[in-house]
């Protein structure tokens, strides 16, 4: 049975690289800068994957570790406490608002 994970763009790349731990305060520059470049990379190859969607709503629900659907942990984990905030009733435009918020990050505009 397929899924969309057999689309899935990352298929052959280094698992390492998406789980890559974020800079502590006391990281040096070299750390920090080469963060910003793993990033910036998982942000290139997300944002030509035909099932960006799913996986993003995927890390979302089951709280998933790494980069996922074009966005790091903490910026999924912004959009999860908006939800909690805001209930399930929401569930879906928050989804679309997560979509538009990864579409965002593809061009390079969220941190
Ligand atoms: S959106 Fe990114 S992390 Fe998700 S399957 Fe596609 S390439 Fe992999």
């Amino acid at each position: 049975m397929s899924t969309w994970r057999d689309s899935a763009r990352c298929i052959g790349t280094d698992p390492e690289m998406w789980f890559v731990a974020t800079p502590g305060q006391r990281a040096s520059n070299r750390d920090r800068e080469d963060h910003a470049a793993s990033v910036l990379l998982m942000r290139a190859i997300c944002a030509a994957c035909p099932v960006i969607a799913p996986c993003l709503e995927e890390a979302l629900r089951r709280d998933e570790h790494g980069f996922w659907g074009g966005l790091t942990e903490a910026e999924r984990a912004q959009i999860r406490g908006r939800k909690a905030r805001v209930g399930n009733k929401a569930a879906d435009p928050l989804l679309e608002q997560a979509m538009a918020e990864a579409r965002e990050a593809r061009r390079g505009r969220v941190a």
